[in-house]
């Protein structure tokens, strides 16, 4: 007898391993099928998948004693080739066997999902004499005109009757063919006409083009970065090539669609979270047939089924959404590089504001960069001013606006333009500043700023240091020391009382909580039905209207001071980002930047369009400070209700950590600390972050320790560990 290998669809760390099952004679099995098998002392019935198929000799064990497959679904859900790189995601991030077959699978499989079946009606022959004639004539003709898009019901629905619709499938005229119904719906666009390439397009096309290999694509705002993803993929189709293009979830936008469906039309795939499971199912079939070329979609499109996957994009690359936050918790461009190296092909990483960690590959001349330095169109960058907020205070103004911005508002709605005012507000923030001076608490040791709490305490979350909050600011002696925070609706209800008359929408995720509410806002703005577009991350990228001639930064200082040693990267970024969305027309634009740390670097550079003087300077921190791309983090988040147990129990393991770590002298152990959100539903959560030099063995020996270590608490306390993660609250 023949044996597989099989994991097991079921989410329990005990069970996370492969299990040998015995195949029965008459079975003929694939690596990537689905299969029943009996489980456990009581054979209970579960799903699993084979991930390898043994001949007898290869067992050591005794044959006869082996559990046999029930059943086995024929489709096949991924191929042997696939193995190496799902064993590299695993191991790289720390999942389950499980967590990683769920990536290569369309959701809903585990549900028994099944496709919908049509039964379409197609003409067959010409009608005989005696039936030419009522209704068997219209009724024929309609269905020789739309071959396959009518079934019988939707002629009854038309006013035919059935025996008619019958009489002419049993007479052979007609017949009713059984078809796989795509539950998406497969709109038509407007034709996206191609642009003429300038020179910096076309070269940085016939760069990637050339040959294999990663890419970073480093262009200005309105360089035109789009046009030249575009012409990659055109050239690739002509070689019968697929192509991935990852866009963060939140650039998915409406605009974006438009244009790839409108230049590339039915081959494409949209594939976002937003899909149904069904809409999912039969988008992974599609491109699984062979009836998809390209894939526009958010991470998890990454791992749709091309035959010959050739190029994968990654637009906007320094955002944040490429990162998993549930296991497995992988990183879509380290997959992606791991994908094209082994497929032989080319990943481009693409933005205006390149990540640190992708600009010192760049630099390291670990990948290639081409730059677009020059907007496509004729307009040139904003026009950027600085307001410092403190002396806004100075001058008795207190209102959320400074006197600059809101001059400009007026001369905006005078000239019927358009306007964005942004509040990048990530996450929450509870730093403490001082009004005054625009001092921040922050950590001595870590460089981040303190969390306020309400028994009064500073406290970093990194280090886990503590501190009173004094009444008074520690570098001005003023009182005006407070948390910092404001809301989009407040802004709305500001903005409301000061324009009347303006016509106002706030766009963040409480109004766009519904598919069509996003779109609806989307076409307002783009019919000009919108002066004033308040909102948060959303609008902060991927829209591009050539009437916005003003942009507003509300508080630049809200990621500013967020506890994370990526906060002047992500304020850059965001600086960078939402000023691109002006003056995109032919019409200048104009960005006013409220803060109360003008002097910041990210704030200076990003006033600029300094991306390398920010660079330069960012670099030097991170070295210092021993952050990425210098080391790794390893970050340990472990919960329970039981907050005495808990501490204590994360204390202990920290010190026997420690003393296991000396082995590896680059590894640092900082913590343990509660975590910056301290307790969720009732959990409390404490951390341990390691900086070090990971590989992915030590890695495993880490993580086999810390699971061995909470073994008498394995039920009170949980653990969730992740590499180099997003953020650390
Ligand atoms: P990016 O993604 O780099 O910010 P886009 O791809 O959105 O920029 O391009 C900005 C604008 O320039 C778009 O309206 C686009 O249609 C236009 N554009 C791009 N390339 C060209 C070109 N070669 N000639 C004319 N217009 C172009
Ligand atoms: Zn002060
Ligand atoms: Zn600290």
């Amino acid at each position: 007898m023949k044996a597989a290998g099989i994991i097991i669809n079921h989410e329990a760390l005990a069970t996370d391993r492969i299990y040998t099952y015995g195949i029965p004679e008459k079975m003929n099995l694939r690596i990537g099928q689905k299969v029943r098998i009996p489980f456990g002392s009581g054979n209970r019935k579960l799903d699993g998948f084979v991930v390898a198929l043994h001949d007898d000799e290869n067992l050591a064990y005794d044959m006869t004693k082996m559990k046999e497959i029930f059943s086995a679904d024929p489709e096949v859900y991924f191929e042997e080739k696939d193995l190496p790189l799902m064993d590299e995601i695993r191991k790289s991030y720390m999942a389950t066997y499980l967590d990683v077959i769920k990536l290569m699978i369309p959701r809903g499989i585990l549900q028994g999902m099944k496709h919908k079946m049509s039964e379409n009606l197609y003409t067959i022959t010409t009608l005989a004499p005696k039936h030419q004639k009522s209704p068997y004539m219209e009724i024929y003709t309609k269905v020789d005109q739309h071959p396959g898009k009518f079934i019988k019901a939707d002629l009854v629905r038309q006013g035919f009757s059935m025996s008619s619709v019958n009489t002419l499938i049993r007479h052979g005229y007609m017949a009713v063919l059984s078809e796989k119904d795509y539950r998406y719906n497969v709109e038509e666009y407007e034709n996206y006409e191609e642009r003429t390439l300038n020179e910096e397009q076309r070269t940085a096309v016939e760069t990637i083009d050339k040959k294999d290999g990663t890419y970073l694509l480093h262009g200005i705002t309105g360089s035109g970065k789009t046009e030249v993803f575009m012409e990659l993929i055109r050239r690739g189709l002509q070689r019968g090539e697929d192509a991935i293009v990852l866009l963060p979830e939140i650039s998915l936008t409406p605009q974006m669609i438009e244009r790839f469906k409108g230049r590339f039309g039915k081959e494409i795939t949209i594939f976002h979270s937003r899909l149904s499971d069904g809409e999912r199912y039969d988008e992974w079939h599609r491109v699984r047939a062979g009836k998809v070329k390209i894939a526009i979609g958010a991470r998890s499109a990454l791992f749709l089924p091309f035959k010959n996957l050739k190029m994968v994009i990654v637009d906007e690359e320094h955002e944040t959404t490429y990162k998993s936050e549930m296991s497995p918790k992988y990183n879509a461009k380290e997959v992606a590089r791991l994908m094209m190296e082994k497929n032989g092909g080319r990943l481009v990483l693409a933005s205006a504001t390149p990540s640190v960690e992708s600009y010192y590959q760049a630099k390291e001349k670990k990948l290639s960069l081409v730059r677009l330095t020059r907007r496509a169109t004729e307009g040139e960058l904003p026009k950027m001013e600085v307001v410092d907020m403190r002396e806004e205070l100075l001058s008795g103004n207190r209102t959320i606006f400074s006197r600059v911005l809101m001059k400009k508002m007026e001369e905006v709605l005078e000239r019927k333009e358009q306007m964005i005012l942004f509040l990048n507000r990530r996450g929450f923030s509870t730093f403490v500043s001082c009004r005054s001076c625009g001092y921040v608490f922050k950590c001595g040791n870590c460089d981040i700023s303190m969390t306020y709490h309400k028994d009064n305490s500073l406290i970093c979350h990194q280090c886990g240091a503590r501190k009173y909050l004094p009444k008074t600011c520690p570098s001005c002696q003023s009182k005006y020391i407070k948390q910092f925070g404001t809301g989009t609706e407040k802004v709305e209800e500001a903005i409301r009382k000061m324009f009347p008359e303006a016509k106002v929408m706030r766009m963040d995720r409480d109004t766009t909580k519904h598919k069509a509410a996003y779109e609806n806002m989307y076409q307002n703005f783009k019919n000009n039905d919108c002066d004033i577009l308040i909102g948060t991350q959303m609008i902060s990228k991927g829209l591009d209207f050539k009437d916005v001639t003003l942009v507003g930064i509300l508080a630049a200082d809200l990621s500013l001071n967020l506890p994370d040693f990526r906060s002047s990267e992500k304020t850059f970024q965001l600086i960078t980002q939402v000023a691109g969305r002006a003056g995109r027309g032919d019409k200048k634009g104009e960005v006013v930047i409220q803060t109360y740390s003008p002097e910041h670097f990210a704030v200076e550079y990003a006033k600029t369009h300094d991306y390398e003087g920010f660079y330069e300077k960012e670099i030097l921190m991170r070295e210092a400070l021993k952050n990425p791309p210098f080391t790794k983090i390893f970050h340990m988040v472990f919960t329970s209700e039981d907050e005495k147990l808990l501490r204590e129990k994360v204390m202990e393991i920290g010190e026997h950590l420690r003393n296991y770590l000396k082995k590896y002298d680059t590894i640092i152990l900082l913590g343990p600390s509660p975590c910056m959100i301290s307790k969720i539903k009732n959990s409390y959560r404490w951390q341990i972050i390691l900086k070090g030099d990971f590989s992915p063995d030590s890695q495993e020996s880490i993580r086999l320790f810390v699971q061995n270590e909470m073994k008498s608490v394995y039920k009170a306390i949980k653990v969730s560990l992740d590499i180099n993660p997003n953020s650390m609250m």
